[in-house]
């Protein structure tokens, strides 16, 4: 078996104990930080690491951090003002990676974001995690309390001189607000909206000011990465893609559930060892790696490693790292039709290209679905998702159209067949 790393406390110690944690070795990390380390210090250590964002957009952490703390200190002291987000508004269809984290090990992530505050200079960290998320959000606010009551949390933390607090806002169910700008936007009481970019958030995110904001497992690696040092982190995965990532795998497999591989796995390895296979020994159709809003591969792609180099010439990529298997038979044409339906009833409407685009989509697809289709109309399906990949104003309406461009790539029989019967 496989050792676990970023899972390796889930289900082992007790995620409502402090004290369990750190028998498990928790706050480690931080101390060795507070002590011995600067700023710089970490932030480098966290780019040799090689560690990239794993919400989906694969930015270098460390890089990010470079890039907040540089934004501080061009600025006069009473505008050093900071701000860790931590982006666990996970709501996309088939990702269930970072609830896993925060309901069976908070402490790892509350760690992972006080390094990333003391890294970059800021005084306060916001969790923002997704409504329904019940759980997640009680062991967040408890593990926050707990960390304060044993001074690894708040003013001057293990007499280091360093204060950072912590808190925790709840979503209220609106998937674009797992948008950076429309998050920030959310925890400043406002409607959740993107904006455009530049001005990116290492230099005005939060309320404007400087911000880091990375997703719950990019921060649980930190003090993994901390404890056990970079060298160790980037000997795993590939040269291109470093560390270890969790696979939320599901649809028609024997066993669906998260699953802790290094970089460079093969998508069979993942579906066929960890996942057990296909359920009743079905032949596999489709799989839609990397989260509903990345794009399907066919069985032909099986041997493909899982990296962020490989998957993106084939039109898919790491993203979430949620992998959707399909089995034989299942209807493609209408898989990403209700895929579309999802982002058509999540897009905020901002802008033309995604709030007409999205609802065309869902229209020829529909169309299609019941045979009341033609072939132009595969044309003008693919002539609309790549409209809205060029002109959409944030990730919601760039990302959206990669499933159905990707599924008339692998099966354009498929979507022929709905035309011709
Ligand atoms: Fe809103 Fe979609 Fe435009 Fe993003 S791309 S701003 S979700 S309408």
């Amino acid at each position: 078996m496989e050792e676990r790393i970023l899972l390796a406390n889930c289900g082992v110690i007790d995620p409502e104990d402090i004290e369990s944690y750190r028998k498990a070795g928790g706050y480690k990390a931080l101390k060795e930080v507070l002590s011995a380390k600067t700023p710089e210090d970490v932030i480098a250590e966290i780019e040799k690491s090689g560690l990239r964002g794993r919400g989906g957009a694969a930015f270098p952490t460390g890089l990010k951090w470079k890039f907040t703390r540089q934004a501080g200190s061009a600025r006069q002291a009473k505008e050093d003002e900071k701000y860790v987000v931590c982006n666990a508004d996970e709501g996309e269809p088939g990702t269930f990676k970072d609830r896993m984290l925060l309901e069976d090990d908070p402490h790892l992530v509350l760690e992972g974001m006080i390094i990333a505050g003391f890294a970059t200079g800021a005084q306060n960290g916001y969790f923002f995690i997704r409504g329904e998320y019940v759980l997640s959000i009680s062991r967040m606010e408890k593990a926050i309390e707990q960390a304060k009551q044993k001074g690894l949390l708040g003013e001057n933390i293990l007499g280091s001189g360093f204060s950072f607090n912590a808190h925790v806002r709840a979503g209220a169910g609106a998937y674009i607000c797992g948008e950076e700008t429309a998050l920030f936007a959310a925890i400043e009481g406002k409607r959740g909206i993107p904006r455009l970019k530049p001005p990116f958030p290492p230099t005005a995110g939060l309320w404007q000011k400087p911000t880091t904001i990375n997703n719950v497992e990019t921060l649980a690696n930190v003090p993994i990465i901390i404890n056990r040092g970079a060298d160790w982190y980037a000997g795993l995965g590939t040269e291109s893609s470093k560390g270890v990532k969790i696979f939320g795998i599901s649809g028609a497999v024997r066993s669906p559930g998260l699953y802790e591989a290094p970089f460079g796995v093969t998508l069979r390895h993942l579906i066929y060892e960890k996942a057990g296979g296909m359920k009743g020994d079905k032949p596999l159709k489709a799989i839609l790696c990397g989260g509903a809003a990345s794009g399907f591969l066919s069985s032909e792609h099986l041997d493909t490693p899982v990296d962020y180099q490989s998957l993106p010439p084939l039109g898919s990529g790491v993203g979430s790292g949620a992998i959707a298997v399909f089995a034989e038979g299942v209807d493609i044409v209408d898989i990403v039709r209700q895929n579309a339906g999802f982002f058509l009833h999540e897009s905020c409407g901002a802008c033309i290209p995604c709030r007409v685009g999205s609802k065309q989509i869902y229209d020829i697809l529909s169309r299609l679905v019941k045979g009341q289709g033609a072939e132009s109309d595969i044309d003008l399906l693919v002539d609309l998702a790549e409209t809205m990949k060029i002109s959409s104003r944030c990730g919601l309406g760039i990302a959206s159209p990669t499933p159905v461009l990707t599924a008339v790539k692998y099966f354009k029989d498929d979507f022929l067949e709905k035309v011709r019967h």
